[in-house]
């Protein structure tokens, strides 16, 4: 306590100096704070690996990141960060805020996993660790592992060197729903943010510019539901009108629709209730869309012909139909300025040291699920500049984000490479020593890229330049949110409600466990064979 008000007095008095000193700091200071957060970071090692763990062993669904939430903040409050929870009308989610004045640098990483991935961590083959459950089958449990352990490190290091800017940690919550950014948005939760340092799981070390990798769409996530008329399906058929048939004709009108559409688009479905047995015609369906294109215009142009489709289908079949926004995405844009600082210092940190065990796991599982059997990358990925000629790919929600402030968002070697994505070969590395090493790097890579904009303030202005100048010289950012859309906070949480009591008897208890993979007794790696 006593410490603390010496601290607090000293710093009132230097702190005037120190920010003068610090817009013309050479270099060498620069470097030498470098050097020191990289330091603090490996002392955080421990901290590291048992967050990349933990959030793993609780597997929570996006909008129920009850457990994955109450951990990290309490992570955070306990080192001095001021928590704000429930933003956005989000329960899950968050902001911790570290510090005072200019910059201000907002960490956003995402929280949530994947239906049916459950998978015990080092076991290069299918094993579930509770049978049909969710599982971190994306990593996106190493996210919070990478942006708190560097935030604690700059924290420690803005107090010490007496350094003046702000601290914000960010969760992405329910990003697999593209579910909740834009509403971070429309909240104003970015709008005294000078620059976002967004970290997302790869297989690579990797950051771009520009058009998010160049394979990226945005998207809007809509849910029709459709409203008929109950029948005894044998004795008075005639007297129903089938919910169902008319979910079966907007697909069938959508998929005829397809040939016509441009190359770039990106649409799919579930059927989410199609009925309850056949003799009983059904009197409610529900089909749920994803429309993905590469930019606003056309995102919009899909979305008017898909409530065209369903209204058609409607009509056809003597229904009503109704729907709802689930979620929305803009394309991602990155920070050219940002990113080549970024850049430079992935080249410094390097790739991690894989042993032997992590490229056997690799090699292990690349074999099992029939893919090119290379292990895992050694080189760092050179800066990735824009595609001339945009082909379409995945979403994420931080595209809202990025188009209302400077942003980049990196790629750390957390996973193994070739992995088909959201399901459970993704998640055989993610509580490994692969992750753990990964996610320790990532750290180093935010802590230090956060001290050069902390020290080299000419950086924002540059990276603010191009915001303006470039990036949003003819496109203007407009939600995909009408005032009346809310968050679809209520999802996930029948099956959550169902898994979680099983998913708890495998929490990790890092008091009794060094690692989760010791809590599990599992040998690393574990290959078919033995
Ligand atoms: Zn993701």
């Amino acid at each position: 306590m006593r410490r603390f008000a010496v601290a607090f007095w000293l710093l009132a008095i230097v702190a005037p100096v120190a920010a003068h000193a610090q817009q013309s700091q050479p270099p060498s200071q620069l470097g030498l704070l470098k050097k020191e957060a990289i330091t603090e970071v490996d002392k955080l090692q421990v901290l590291t690996q048992q967050m990349v763990d933990e959030i793993f062993s609780f597997s929570e669904l996006g909008f129920q990141e009850v457990e994955t939430s109450r951990y990290v903040t309490g992570i955070l409050e306990k080192n001095g960060f001021h928590v704000e929870r429930g933003i956005a009308a989000i329960p899950t989610a968050w902001v911790a805020t570290y510090g005072s004045g200019k910059p201000v640098i907002a960490f956003i990483t995402d929280i949530d996993c994947i239906p049916r991935a459950s998978q015990k961590p080092g076991v290069a083959y299918h094993s579930p660790l509770v049978e049909g459950a969710p599982g971190h089958g994306e990593g996106h449990n190493s996210g919070m592992a990478v942006n708190v352990t560097a935030a604690l490190v700059l924290k420690k290091l803005m107090a010490e060197h007496s350094l003046a800017g702000t601290l914000k940690v960010f969760p992405g919550v329910a990003e697999e729903l593209v579910g909740t950014k834009a509403f971070y948005v429309r909240s104003g939760y970015f709008r005294d943010v000078d620059v976002v340092l967004g970290v997302h799981v790869g297989d690579k070390f990797a950051t771009s510019y520009g058009i998010g990798e160049g394979t990226t769409t945005g998207l809007v996530s809509v849910e029709y539901f459709f409203h008929g008329k109950a029948a005894h399906a044998a004795l008075a058929p005639w007297e129903g009108r089938s919910a169902l048939d008319a979910a079966e004709l907007m697909d069938i009108g959508w998929n005829f629709r397809r040939e016509h559409l441009r190359l770039a688009q990106r649409s799919h479905r579930v059927i989410t209730n199609g009925g309850d047995q056949p003799n009983v015609v059904p009197p409610e369906a529900g089909v749920w869309y994803f429309f993905r294109e590469l930019d606003y215009p056309h995102i919009e142009e899909l979305y008017e012909l898909g409530n065209t489709m369903a209204n058609a289908a409607a009509k056809m079949t003597d229904t009503t139909v109704d729907h709802r926004l689930v979620g929305s995405a803009w394309p991602q844009h990155y920070n050219k300025i940002i990113a080549e600082v970024q850049q430079r210092n992935i080249e410094g940190i390097g790739m991690p040291q894989w042993s032997d065990d992590d490229q056997t796991l690799a090699k292990a599982l690349q074999k099992e699920i029939g893919t090119k059997v290379e292990g895992l990358k050694d080189k760092v990925d050179p800066l990735k500049e824009p595609v001339k000629e945009a082909t379409g790919g995945t979403s994420d929600d931080v595209g809202d984000i990025s188009w209302n402030v400077p942003m980049v968002y990196m790629r750390y070697p957390a996973n193994i490479p070739n992995l088909p994505g959201h399901s459970w070969p993704n998640a055989v590395a993610m509580a490994t020593p692969i992750a753990h090493k990964g996610s320790l790097a990532g750290a180093k890579v935010q802590a230090t890229t956060a001290l050069d904009i902390l020290l080299r303030r000419e950086l924002v202005v540059q990276a603010w330049d191009y915001f303006r100048n470039v990036q949003t010289e003819d496109v203007r950012y407009q939600s995909f949110l009408t005032p009346e859309d809310k968050p679809m906070i209520e999802m996930n949480k029948g099956t959550m409600d169902r898994f979680a009591p099983q998913l708890r008897k495998f929490y990790y208890d890092p008091s009794k466990y060094k690692t989760y993979l010791q809590q599990l007794g599992i040998r690393y790696p574990t290959l078919k064979s033995q």
